[in-house]
């Protein structure tokens, strides 16, 4: 079955259309955290980052920058946010790779991340040492 996005890229449903080249599309998200509120999706599908080339991925994020100065330029936003749903468990509702970007302004009130947290004794080195490249 396909993706959402991959119907918009089709051209089978509607959206609006801010870029597209032969790697990826720009659209507006159509339930928008912040008006403006940005999906860079990739043209082929790719579940989560874990499966898209580095280079597909280079690209997207130029394109990234390219809409983070836009958002400063046309709705004077002062910042970004910038991410990416992986899997269902982070947030994920669509399985095609797509990087959200959305305008910042020091007063909107937006939160999108819970408040932080303490390691345990020992716990952060077990976390380094665990993730380490
Ligand atoms: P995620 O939770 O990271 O998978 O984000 C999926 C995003 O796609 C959500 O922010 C939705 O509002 C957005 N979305 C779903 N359907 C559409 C659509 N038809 N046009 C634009 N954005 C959409």
């Amino acid at each position: 079955m396909s993706t959402v996005f991959e119907m918009i890229i089709e051209g089978k449903i509607p959206s609006t259309k801010l870029y597209e080249d032969d790697v990826c599309i720009a659209i507006l998200d159509i339930a928008p955290k912040a008006k403006g509120h940005t999906l860079v999706i990739s043209k082929k599908v790719y579940p989560t980052i874990s499966e898209a080339p580095d280079e597909v991925i280079a690209h997207m994020f130029s394109i990234v920058r390219k809409i983070d100065g836009k958002m400063r330029k046309e709705l004077k936003a002062e910042g970004t946010n910038v991410f990416i749903n992986n899997s269902p468990a982070s947030g994920q509702e669509v399985p095609h790779l797509h990087i959200h970007v959305i305008p910042r302004y020091s007063s909107d009130g937006l939160s999108f991340f819970p408040p932080s947290m303490d390691y345990g004794d020992g716990e952060m080195a077990e976390y380094g040492k665990k993730l380490c490249l």
